[in-house]
């Protein structure tokens, strides 16, 4: 599956040409019929923090599209000039009103289904500072949730996310079976 985001870049961002696709660095890329500028799609960076409180789950309603009404770990896209756990506390701290740590990273996570762009959520371990969660900015509700009662979630990857950070025991790794 291609970048979603292939279908809808139509012009050069440097000389306004048109694109079109053609074989470029091993694959189908757009590049401009104009100046040869060909156009490469850095995966979206999203980041993620997954927050528990007795045993439950920091989550937020999402109020916009995609997934509007579904639920999902607070989380919003980096800027380039951003730390992924600057952005994660920050993201978090907008849609919930909490002061969150940021910790271990959890995973990083590819995705290609969201309409914005495919590209890489990273989900950082947080605690949060005392307060009560307030939804804000783009979070229609905030809850805690226990991981047996986990509301419609919005993403796969931060099913998983949930899962990884939340599994008792880690699967070993294989032994090693050669001899040297
Ligand atoms: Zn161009």
């Amino acid at each position: 599956m291609l970048d979603p985001r292939s279908a809808s870049i139509r012009h050069c961002a440097r000389c306004g040409g048109s694109l079109r696709h053609q074989h470029r660095d091993g694959r189908e890329r757009p590049v401009c019929t104009d100046c040869g500028a060909v156009v490469y799609l850095d995966p979206k960076v999203a980041c993620g923090v997954l927050v528990m409180r007795r045993r439950a789950i920091l989550l937020v309603q999402r109020r916009n599209e995609p997934g509007r009404g579904l639920w999902c770990l607070p989380c919003g896209f980096a800027d380039a000039d951003e730390a992924p756990e600057a952005a994660a506390a920050r993201e978090a701290f907008e849609e919930t009103g909490l002061r969150i740590t940021i910790g271990a990273l959890v995973g990083a996570y590819h995705y290609r289904d969201d309409p914005r762009g495919a590209g890489i959520l990273l989900v950082y371990r947080g605690r949060a500072a005392r307060g009560v969660a307030q939804a804000h900015d783009d979070a229609a509700a905030v809850g805690w949730f226990a991981l047996d009662g986990l509301p419609p979630l919005s993403h796969a990857p931060h099913r998983l996310a949930i899962a990884d950070a939340t599994r008792r025991t880690r699967r070993p790794l294989p032994e090693r079976t050669d001899s040297h």
